[in-house]
């Protein structure tokens, strides 16, 4: 079976626990969330979509993540988890590979993980099973209301795993949204954390010829559907 391949590129983690890491990047076509902010929108949305998707075989993937010697590969999207994921994790951990995934958790995950961010959309709700194989979660506050409803969202199910609270994209200079996650990260304590996409800043993953251009929604609800 092959994999829809959005695009492939050597970069490094530019959020969560494993911040600042080399990773292998491999993302794939495709994503039924559909956010009006989505950063990757050439994944999926119709004006943004590349008029040809390559298939590549896991094997081939693992190859490829494998010559670029980093420190872990991270599969993201897109919504990796519309595909079987079976084969490519089995792929990458023959050949030594830590197997790091980044899904919404809208659909069960397959595959063989190492591990698991979980970043839940409105649009599309995590299943029970995905919120129970995070390993950590990534809540984008697009509004002034977000951390409240995602905290309520998540409140029985964080058991002490990292929850990191990102500003929306569009929204990072935004003080009153950046204000809110220091003040509630100030009162509430561990495991909620600032953060935010650092690899942006440093346009790390487009120094790669292998990217593709970014395509970001920026929150303009008339692009996304
Ligand atoms: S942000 Fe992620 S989940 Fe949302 S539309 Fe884009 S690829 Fe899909």
């Amino acid at each position: 079976m092959g994999y829809p391949i959005y695009e492939t590129f050597y970069s490094w983690q530019g959020e969560g626990v494993h911040l600042g890491k080399s990773a292998f990047f491999i993302r794939l076509f495709g994503c039924p969330v559909h956010c009006p902010w989505c950063d990757s929108a050439g994944t999926w949305h119709r004006d943004y979509v590349p008029e040809r998707v390559d298939k590549l075989e896991a094997e081939t993937l693992a190859k490829l993540a494998a010559a670029a010697e980093p420190e872990l590969v991270v599969v993201t999207g897109g919504e990796p988890v519309m595909h079987d994921l079976e084969s490519l994790t089995a792929e990458l951990g023959k050949l030594g590979l830590l197997r790091h995934l980044e899904t919404s958790g809208c659909r069960e995950i397959s595959g063989e993980w190492d591990w698991v961010t979980l970043s839940p959309k409105r649009e599309a709700v995590p299943v029970q099973s995905s919120l129970e194989n995070a390993d950590e979660f990534k809540l984008i506050i697009d509004n002034d209301g977000a951390i409240d409803e995602w905290v309520a969202f998540l409140s029985d199910q964080i058991d002490g795993r990292p929850v990191w609270l990102h500003p929306e994209w569009s929204q990072h200079s935004n003080t009153d949204i950046l204000n809110r996650i220091t003040s509630f990260v100030k009162k509430s304590g561990s495991p909620f954390r600032a953060g935010t996409q650092a690899h942006k800043f440093y346009q790390a993953d487009t120094l790669d010829p292998n990217s593709a251009n970014p395509s970001p929604l920026g929150g303009n609800p008339k692009l996304g559907y």
